[in-house]
Parts: C-alpha cells; structure tokens; sequence
C-alpha cells in the first residue's frame, strides 16, 4: 500500500506498520515451514535493526517492541524444539540477537543525546554571539554621535581661546576624543562585518592596492621598500582593504624607528593572493604572537595606549579580511622585525585567469619569507 494512501492518523507510521506486517509474515513463516529453521527468525532481527537506526523510538515502544519480538520468536522456535525440527540450541539465539539490539539501540541513544546536546549548545552558542555583536554594534553607533559633537565644541574652544593653558588642555581633549572616536568605528566596523552589506566588492588589480597604500604614506619618513608586485586581480572592497593596510602599515610605524624599514608587497600563491607589510621594527614576543588578533589585546599595555592603541588594529584586520573569505597571519622575530600578511582569494574572472606574472621586483628580492633581520 502507498504511504500517502494511508489514512489519518496511521499515515506518518507506515513504515512501522508496513514493518509490523513484515514481522508478522515472518513469523507465520517460522510456524508454518519449520524446514526453513531460524531464517525468518534473522529477517524480523536484521529489519528490526535497519528500522531502528532510522527511526530512534522512546524507550516504551522499544522495549514493547524488544518484548514481543523475543516472546514471540523464541516460542515459535520452541514449538519447534518440542517438535524435534530444530536443535535446543537455536535458542540460544533469541537472548543473544535481543542483546546486540539493546547494545546498538544503547549506542544509537547516546549519539542522540549527544548531537542534541550540541545543537542546543551551538544555537546558544550562535545566540550569544548575535547579541555581543548587535550590543557592540548599538553602543559603537550611540557613541559616535555624542563623541563628534564633544570634539567640535572642544576644537572650538581650541581655536578660539586666548589662555595657552586652556588651549592644551582643549588639546589633550581633542587628541583622546579623536582616540575615542577611532576606537567607536573600529568596533562598529568590526560588528558589522558579518553583515551581507559590509562589502562593496569590484574586481581589483592587487599592485594596485600595494602602490595606492605606498603613495598615501610616502610623506612619513622611514626606509620604505616596495616588494614584488605579481599582476593579478582580487575581488575586494577597495576602501575596506585599504583600511586595513593601513591599519598594519599604522602599527610598522608605531613599532619602527625613523631609520627603520618597512616593506610593503603582494604575493601570489595557488588561489590566494596576499599584501604583506613587513618592518625591521621591535618584534612580537613569540608566546604573544598568538593573541594579537584578539580584540583588545596590546603586547605592552601601557606603551601601547601612549602611542593611540587600543588593541582593536589587528582585530580589524582580521574582520576585513576574513569578510572577503580570506585571513590574516603574522610572523615575528623580537629585535628583527614583524610581517603580517593579509590573504585574499584571487578573482574568478575567466578573462584573467592564470595572468599571474612578477612585473616589478623590489630592491630587495622579493618579500622576506620571515621578518627583515
Ligand atoms: P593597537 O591599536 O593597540 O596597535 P593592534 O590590534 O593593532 O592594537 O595590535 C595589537 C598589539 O600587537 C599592539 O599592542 C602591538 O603591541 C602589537 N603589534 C601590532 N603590530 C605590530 C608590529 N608591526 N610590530 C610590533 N608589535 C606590533
């Protein structure tokens, strides 16, 4: 019979039904053709098996099923004994068949409850998440607002004041309101990179991106190096990562004297591209090394917050680059220098596929394969 011919309300156990038939035809079978032994005997046990590992039953039903099956089984088989058609010791198999069935339902259980336990957790899980980022994505915005208007008042005290005493003071003002104001985008930006909007991704030579982040800043001094730049294409948001470019470019400045080098290049390998920013600067201390995408986290706290860091840089990075499906890695030799890599998938243009060619190589050769020493 099919199963949407089934009526209400047997039809969402058709199957169980349509097994029960099946059972029953067996055992009819055992009583009937004693010659074909316990063979209807191991149908009943093995359908009984593949049943259950679809469809898990309460523990009732399972044990009523388990109960009928053994009762009704080992008496056929034992009018059989009494017959003398079959040996005493197929009996033997009625327990045995019933204990590897409660030894599968046992394990089948556990998973259940296993993967249920993970589910739940999971959509807590996702939950928690949902609300830390809609949290800091409210507080960032609110903040904005009254973070812009305090500067302008300040600025304006600044501009206007005729006391020197107070024109500092309105400047140290401006100087943490500007801090304050970084850090409200940064979060907010970082909140909203889950977003499906965050990107407004185009298709993008990757020299470009190196040479546009090279030229804007040109004007600060340090030994600035160009490395190699491989011509393909990535597909970004633009000004998404040129934020983070600088923001690593930012960070080479802060942990590089003026006589220091910073090397900025891209790189193609496989499917991935990649923009390094390399400096010859103080180094991240290895067991450091691990935390410095975590948001707030600074190697020196206080020196850190001296220079305008709040620990929310490489936080940023990491969002950015991981919105577009790629990532973010760094290398590091304390008193050598730093390299942090920003990995990008290369664009799907069927045009431009596989035009991937070194055209320019730096003065050094190459980009180091770890930190300039
Ligand atoms: P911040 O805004 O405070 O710079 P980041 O998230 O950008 O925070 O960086 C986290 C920490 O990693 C910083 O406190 C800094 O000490 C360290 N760091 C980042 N870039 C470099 C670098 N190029 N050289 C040495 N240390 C670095």
């Amino acid at each position: 019979m099919r199963a949407d011919r089934v009526e209400w309300p047997f039809r969402q156990y058709w199957i169980d039904l349509a097994w029960m038939a099946f059972a029953a035809a067996n055992l009819a079978a055992m009583l009937l053709f004693a010659s074909w032994e316990t063979v209807p005997f191991h149908f009943i046990w093995v359908s009984l098996t593949i049943l259950y590992g679809f469809r898990v039953w309460r523990l009732k039903p399972t044990a009523l099923t388990l109960a009928v099956v053994m009762i009704a089984s080992g008496a056929f088989i034992g009018i059989d004994v009494a017959r003398g058609k079959q040996p005493l010791d197929e009996l033997t198999e009625v327990p045995l068949m019933a204990a590897m069935f409660v030894a599968m339902v046992w394990h089948a259980r556990r998973r259940l409850a296993a993967m249920e336990q993970i589910r739940r957790v999971s959509e807590a899980n996702v939950k928690l998440l949902d609300r830390e980022r809609r949290f800091l994505q409210d507080a960032s915005h609110e903040l904005r607002t009254p973070i812009t208007v305090a500067l302008g008042q300040i600025e304006l005290i600044q501009r206007t004041t005729p006391d020197p005493l107070v024109r500092e003071d309105a400047g140290i003002a401006v100087d943490e309101l500007m801090r304050l104001r970084r850090l409200a985008e940064r979060l907010l930006l970082i909140a909203s990179a889950g977003h499906p909007d965050f990107l407004r991704t185009g298709t993008v030579p990757l020299d470009e991106l190196v040479t546009d982040a090279r030229r804007r800043w040109a004007a600060t001094p340090r030994r600035w190096v160009l490395g190699e730049l491989p011509a393909a294409l990535v597909e970004v948001d633009r000004e998404r990562i040129g934020l983070a470019i600088d923001s690593l470019i930012e960070n080479a400045l802060e942990h590089t004297s003026e006589d220091g080098r910073i090397e900025i290049g891209a790189r193609v390998d496989g499917r991935m591209a990649s923009i390094v920013v390399a400096d010859s600067g103080c180094g991240i201390p290895p067991e450091n090394l691990e935390h410095v995408f975590d948001r707030f986290f600074r190697v020196d706290a206080g020196r850190s917050r001296e220079g305008g860091g709040v620990g929310v840089g490489l936080s940023m990075v990491k969002a950015i680059s991981e919105a577009h499906g790629g990532s973010v890695a760094a290398r590091s030799r304390p008193g050598h220098g730093s390299a942090f890599e920003i990995l990008l998938p290369l664009a799907r243009s069927p045009s431009h596929r596989g035009e991937v060619a070194p055209v320019e190589r730096s003065s050094v050769a190459g980009l180091p394969a770890s930190p300039p020493g």
